[in-house]
């Protein structure tokens, strides 16, 4: 194995322990019997709670309004949240990762600005870096932002925007520059996008769950001004590169379907069949082994390691495994007896499991493309 791999076995620290009992503590007291449900996902006020309780941006200076705690407790509270399904869309791309790039390449003046209104849980951001043409290979991207007195015009369309149509923010990616000749992935900028601006319209796409959280986002001479640039002009890939590395490696990567197989738990009771008890026991050693990955990944994050590798091993391993949940609980709830409640519980999770387990591997890098950064990584390719 290359020693360009590696994943440290952390621990969560003791301090985590204290914090997650106040998490559900907290969860208990604002959603039915401490579970939320995925349909209502997106609740502004819940996240103003959230950011009231000090954990919205709770790694970051507190001159930002953050509260400087390490990365491993803000793990324990994502955690808990998207164990328990929580709804925190409202808050958690500008948590994960806008509030992150804000902090290394914003000027001062807009840090001091947005920061604090994205720990109170008041600002929702999108990702616009996908675009038509231009997904997977992001560095293929068209859209234009040409330089105009004070600022940058944007002209282009960005594609499966993730929560575009409610977000007051975009992270967007767009070319200043054709690629160079040695070097393709030169030519591209970051900016904060004012999703209020003129010339910007939301197109909703639908998914077949039936949700309707993405977008596609047509920019027609878009005005955004010069102090949106955020870091080096033309130089935004290896922004872009290290951000994916937040995107990837969290425990959203194997929680987004936990819900069917807790319902698959109730629905086997306390002393299951012993085939389902050892199907059931597999499943769940997969996702200890997923989290402790996770974990690891968390902990290189903290100590300022760019684990882009590793990210991709998990995100690639977790998605997966999700993947094929759907597949294993039905198999598994032949040997449950039980109707009723657990039954119509665990069918309708099902449905919606299986309903989202095609997009599980496109979101966030797909699969394909995440063996590419591995097999580079390892020196094979
Ligand atoms: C639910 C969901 C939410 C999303 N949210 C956002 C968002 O908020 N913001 C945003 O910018 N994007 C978002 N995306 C977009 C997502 O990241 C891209 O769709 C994804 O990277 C794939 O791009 P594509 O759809 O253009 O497919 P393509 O890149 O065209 O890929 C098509 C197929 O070709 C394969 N392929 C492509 N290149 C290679 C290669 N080099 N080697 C091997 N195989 C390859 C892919 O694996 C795939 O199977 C979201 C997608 C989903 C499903």
């Amino acid at each position: 194995m290359s020693s360009a791999l590696h994943f440290d076995p952390i621990r969560l620290p003791p301090e985590c322990v204290g914090l997650r009992q106040e998490v559900r503590e907290f969860l208990r007291g604002e959603l039915d019997s401490g579970r939320g449900r995925r349909r209502e996902a997106f609740n502004r006020e819940f996240s103003r709670k959230v950011g009231a309780k000090g954990w919205i941006g709770m790694t970051w200076p507190e001159k930002y309004g953050g509260r400087a705690r390490s990365h491993l407790e803000r793990y324990v509270v994502t955690e808990e949240f998207l164990a328990a399904n929580a709804p925190v869309r409202a808050h958690f791309v500008a948590d994960r990762q806008s509030g992150p790039v804000l902090l290394r390449y914003a000027p001062e003046h807009i840090k001091a600005a947005i920061l604090p209104r994205i720990c109170r849980g008041e600002l929702c951001f999108c990702i616009g870096m996908s675009e038509p043409g231009s997904g997977s290979d992001l560095f293929a991207a068209k859209t234009r932002a040409v330089p105009t007195r004070g600022g940058f015009i944007v002209n282009g369309t960005k594609i499966w925007t993730s929560n575009a149509h409610q977000a007051d923010y975009m992270l967007g990616l767009f070319r200043t520059s054709p690629p160079a000749a040695d070097n393709r992935r030169h030519g591209l900028s970051q900016f904060l996008v004012d999703m209020k601006a003129p010339g910007i319209r939301i197109h909703p796409i639908r998914q077949m769950s039936g949700e309707q959280d993405f977008n596609e986002v047509v920019f027609t001479d878009a005005f955004i001004p010069q102090d949106h640039l955020l870091g080096e002009i033309d130089g935004a890939w290896k922004q872009a590169t290290s951000e994916l590395a937040y995107e990837r490696s969290g425990p959203e990567r194997f929680l987004e379907t936990l819900d069917v197989l807790i319902a698959l738990v109730r629905l086997l009771g306390p002393q299951p069949e012993l085939r389902a008890a050892e199907g059931l026991g597999r499943l769940v050693a997969q996702l200890h082994a997923l989290r402790r990955m996770s974990v690891s990944v968390s902990g290189m994050l903290a100590a300022g390691a760019e684990p882009v590798v590793e990210g991709s091993i998990v995100k690639d391993l977790g998605t997966l495994w999700e993947q094929r949940l759907p597949a294993r609980v039905r198999e598994l709830a032949a040997f449950a007896s039980t109707d009723g409640a657990a039954r119509a519980e665990f069918d309708a999770r099902l449905e919606f499991a299986t309903l989202i387990a095609p997009k599980l591997t496109i979101q966030g890098g797909t699969t394909e493309v995440l063996r590419g950064i591995v097999a580079r990584g390892l020196g094979l390719r």
